[in-house]
């Protein structure tokens, strides 16, 4: 099969080993550059561009679309989509998953466990707000914020209220939400392919942080997971429409709530936490399940 890796740069560790894993099994990826990509939008016959040249179509496309370039990724996917190949993720689902408000919306209508978020415009709703996600301690996030940057724990009532006016006062989108303190800093991310959790590991917070991202210097450990965290991550990434999903789940006194669904997790610290081959596993799912024009959203919201 010819596979189209939509990844900025060769070198990085997730994007190396998609290509060794395609190698291994006989077919050929081709990585490109999404912001070089290019599209000419017309009648029947949708194309992608790359310096001067029209691609020729592939079978499937592995999006590895970073979050500052969503919406320029995500059109260059849905072109792919049009002319017929196969997704690993639908441009849809990524959109989805890339803003926590939206996607938590959509996990809560189908009853899957969330720390109580709250969503507000105006200033003068700010100390309901905090009341309703139960006070301080809580948490506010940028809805589009990652690897931990814009996530910021208020320890009391004041700093909470202080922290979402600036924010509101310079127009950022925000959430506040219920701060699960008993989670000790730590999560589970749990890599989903297709119906299955195919990879879990325990990723705990530097001493005095609460952020456990392994970009913030978080470290990864091996863990086994219940039956309940297991079925409640396949649930949250089918919610989501995500083939390929990283699900943060927080451990708390009621269960396993979703924190995030992360539509392009990173292979690195995965791979190396539990030895597994996570690269290989998904372009085995591509091999099984990349059917032409199958993309479910197509044209759709
Ligand atoms: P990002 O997209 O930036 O990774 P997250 O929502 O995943 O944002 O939050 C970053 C980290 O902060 C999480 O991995 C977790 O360790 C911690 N965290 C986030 N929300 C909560 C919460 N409600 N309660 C406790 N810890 C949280
Ligand atoms: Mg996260």
């Amino acid at each position: 099969m010819k596979i189209a890796i939509l990844s900025r740069n060769k070198k990085l560790y997730s994007t190396r080993r998609l290509i060794e894993a395609c190698e291994q099994r006989g077919h050929e990826p081709i990585v490109l550059d999404v912001l070089r990509s290019y599209m000419e939008v017309v009648q029947s016959k949708p194309e992608v561009h790359l310096k001067g040249q029209t691609l020729e179509p592939v079978d499937a496309v592995i999006p590895r679309i970073g979050a500052s370039i969503t919406f320029y990724g995500t059109a260059v996917l849905r072109q792919f989509e049009m002319m017929g190949s196969f997704p690993l993720n639908e441009s849809v689902a990524i959109s989805r998953s890339r803003d926590k408000l939206r996607s938590l919306q959509l996990l809560s209508r189908k009853g899957v466990g969330l720390p109580s978020t709250g969503f507000a415009h105006h200033p003068d709703d700010i100390q309901d707000l905090i009341k309703m996600v139960g006070g301080a301690p809580l948490v506010i996030k940028l809805l589009e914020g990652t690897q931990g940057i814009g996530v910021v724990l208020a320890e009391t009532r004041k700093a909470a209220e202080s922290v979402i006016e600036a924010f509101m006062g310079l127009k950022a989108n925000i959430m506040v939400q219920e701060y699960i303190k008993e989670a000790g800093g730590a999560d589970i991310r749990c890599l989903v392919i297709g119906d299955k959790v195919v990879a879990t590991m325990k990723r705990q917070a530097l001493p005095g942080e609460f952020r456990s991202n392994l970009h913030r210097g978080g470290s990864a450990t091996l863990i086994k997971i219940t039956p309940t965290e297991r079925a409640t991550a396949v649930k949250a990434a089918k919610i989501m429409g995500l083939n390929v999903a990283g699900v943060d789940l927080l451990r708390s006194e009621r269960g396993p709530l979703v924190m995030e669904v992360n539509s392009s997790p990173g292979l690195e610290g995965i791979e190396v936490a539990t030895g597994k081959d996570i690269a290989g596993m998904i372009i085995d799912f591509i091999e099984k399940n990349a059917k032409p024009n199958s993309t479910r959203t197509k044209g759709k919201g």
